[in-house]
């Protein structure tokens, strides 16, 4: 059974030393008083229940699944989960950071995130039940009327209902202008809901009172596309005006999908017979409501990797220790053993320090954005505000897709590592590798979120957001440029800096001749951003470390800040290189070929 501890010197060294979290938060009057130590303990207490609750339950609820009573349509989640969950609600834990008017706790986002990455860790599986109230939540505090806000949130807040995200259909996913689901208004003000969705994460489960479904759908009069899309209400159980829960709805699941991974979640079919559902917002402007929950699930995904990475990371390394195979090529060094650990073997490092410097990059990435995010709905400076709001627009996509394409790349080495071990179901890395496959496809697939950075948040607005965000580079790179000890992170930095400049007004040039040229180049494309991103985070991370050591702090965590950020620029970054190339090959290697010949 693999183990997991929860990385807390890391998230303290990301939170106050790299970001100081407090400072940049004290200015919103609602996180003023909240301090180093408040956010330390919460992460300890959160970080004991993510261990010791929820990580016993990965492995047997991957292999014991989720079940369905075809007659009742309830569904079942594995041994262990609904405890566990009760458990959660009981802590107070999915009121974290949700809003003091609703019974939340108000603690910033950040503090959330962090909670989460160790959820994720320990379960991503039992985590997704939990983990998609949070942005049914922020979609309905976001959007709802009164009304539905006072019926609503204080369930989510408190745990006692679930949420979920009503959108994928069969014939359509990334396509949502393609949704077929219909809602026919009533007399009473309410509307009739009918149609199927497939692929819906935590749809239906034994865990919590009631579900709060959000569901895409279109009025009968609506346009066609994307444009006459409406999002709607649709609980479980119909929720009467004091709050308490009625009859059955119309909504339930029709089969379970049998799937690669996250078996533990319950990924549902739904059927909607003439289920009642209320508005979210204006009608036809659905998707503008759901973004906010959309793009709450898009940090959310990457977080799911960021932990499978950590967890794969620490069990790997623990067997590279114990593990004895052959001798070092430059001699043994275990010569009280038969045979030497494998950790002394290159590659073996090579893995290891790949998904390493992948948890470290990523939590630091992640929490640099949450504290963007935090800024972004609640610092009283309006300009502020959407400026840390162009960031986590520009960062998101990033997130969604780096870090999820990094957490499979993670997870298979640390797979490799075990040898044929990994390969077996009890050691719990395979387990891993085929949970962290899903977190690359699902909330719009890595592909759609290439498009989404270089198409819409980079071309689509002459490349503001990338700018704003290279001049933090530019000037970090102007600050620390003058000091010795640091060239070897500030001059790759400052490089890479000048080549995306360079890549993408080529990249534009080009799309303005052939707009296919942006499909072309857009997944390597946001490689490489991404990694100018981790670039500008591993080179702060350095100075810090090195900033420490001069002042005499010997804590050995710093050194090995400074190996893992070493290595990162050493062994990864230059594969920039070779994604600006193939991505300067452009469009023809793509579309020569006529369809016929495939
Ligand atoms: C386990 C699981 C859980 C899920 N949970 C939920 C949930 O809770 N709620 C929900 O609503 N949905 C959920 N989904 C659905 C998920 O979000 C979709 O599967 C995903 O958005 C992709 O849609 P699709 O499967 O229809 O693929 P398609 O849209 O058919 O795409 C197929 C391929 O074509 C590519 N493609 C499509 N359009 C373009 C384009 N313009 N340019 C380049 N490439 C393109 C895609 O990137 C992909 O590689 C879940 C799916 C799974 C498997």
């Amino acid at each position: 059974m693999p183990h997991y501890n929860p990385p807390l010197r890391d998230l303290q060294f990301v939170l106050h030393e790299l970001i100081d979290v407090v400072g940049e938060l004290k200015e919103i009057p609602q996180f003023a008083e909240v301090d180093a130590d408040t956010i330390n303990a919460v992460l300890e207490e959160g970080g004991k229940f993510a261990a010791e609750v929820v990580a016993p339950l990965n492995l047997g609820g991957d292999a014991q699944g989720c079940t369905l009573d075809k007659a009742t349509h309830e569904v079942t989640a594995p041994e262990g989960f609904k405890a566990a969950y009760a458990k959660y609600v009981e802590g107070g834990w999915p009121a974290l950071s949700c809003d003091p008017a609703y019974g939340g706790q108000g603690l910033p986002h950040t503090v959330n995130q962090c909670f989460y990455e160790m959820l994720n860790s320990a379960n991503q599986a039992w985590t997704m039940y939990p983990g998609l109230s949070h942005g049914a939540y922020e979609a309905l505090h976001a959007h709802g009327t009164d009304e539905q806000k006072a019926l609503y949130l204080p369930k989510l807040t408190s745990g006692e209902w679930t949420g979920t995200m009503c959108l994928t259909e069969p014939h359509c996913g990334t396509d949502l202008g393609l949704l077929r689901t219909k809602a026919e208004p009533q007399a009473d003000g309410t509307y009739k809901i009918t149609g199927q969705k497939i692929f819906i994460s935590a749809g239906e489960h034994d865990l919590a009172a009631n579900i709060v479904h959000l569901v895409l759908a279109r009025l009968p009069d609506a346009p066609a596309g994307s444009k006459g899309i409406s999002l709607f209400i649709v609980p479980k159980f119909l929720v009467n005006a004091d709050g308490s829960v009625g009859a059955r709805n119309g909504i339930h699941c029709g089969a379970l999908e049998h799937k690669m991974g996250i078996h533990g979640n319950a990924t549902c079919q739904m059927i909607l017979e003439d289920a009642v559902g209320t508005l979210v917002g204006q009608p036809n402007k659905g998707l503008q409501a759901m973004f906010v929950m959309m793009n709450a699930a898009r940090l959310g995904v990457g977080n799911q990797s960021l932990g499978l990475t950590e967890v794969a990371y620490q069990n790997a390394v623990t067997y590279a220790k114990d593990r004895i195979q052959m001798r070092a090529l430059s001699g043994p060094k275990a010569t009280d053993k038969p045979a030497d650990p494998i950790i002394v073997h290159p590659d073996v490092r090579k893995m290891l320090l790949t998904a390493r410097a992948f948890a470290e990059g990523g939590r630091a990435l992640l929490i640099h954005t949450v504290v963007q995010l935090d800024k972004a709905l609640a610092h009283p400076d309006e300009d502020v505000r959407k400026e840390a709001d162009d960031e986590v627009a520009l960062l998101t996509p990033i997130i969604k897709a780096f870090i999820t394409d990094n957490g499979w790349l993670a997870t298979s080495h640390c797979m490799q590592v075990y040898g044929g071990h990994g390969y077996i179901h009890e050691w719990g890395m395979e387990q891993f590798v085929r949970d962290a496959r899903i977190n690359m496809i699902y909330e719009g697939t890595n592909t759609v979120q290439s498009l989404d950075l270089l198409g819409r948040k980079i071309l689509g607005d002459n490349g503001k957001k990338l700018k704003a965000f290279g001049k933090k580079v530019a000037a970090f790179v102007e600050d620390e440029g003058v000091r010795e000890d640091m060239q070897e992170f500030i001059n790759p930095l400052a490089d890479l800096g000048d080549k995306v400049t360079k890549l993408t007004t080529e990249i534009g040039m080009k799309a303005m001749g052939n707009a296919d040229e942006v499909g072309a180049a857009a997944v390597d494309y946001l490689r490489v951003v991404g990694h100018l991103t981790f670039a500008y985070l591993f080179a702060r991370m350095a100075k810090v470390a090195l900033d420490a050591q001069k002042a005499g702090n010997t804590d050995p965590f710093y050194a090995a800040k400074l190996h893992t950020a070493r290595f990162y620029f050493a062994k990864l970054l230059p594969e920039t290189a070779s994604l600006i190339r193939t991505c300067r090959a452009g469009l023809q290697p793509l579309m020569a070929m006529d369809e016929q010949l495939f």
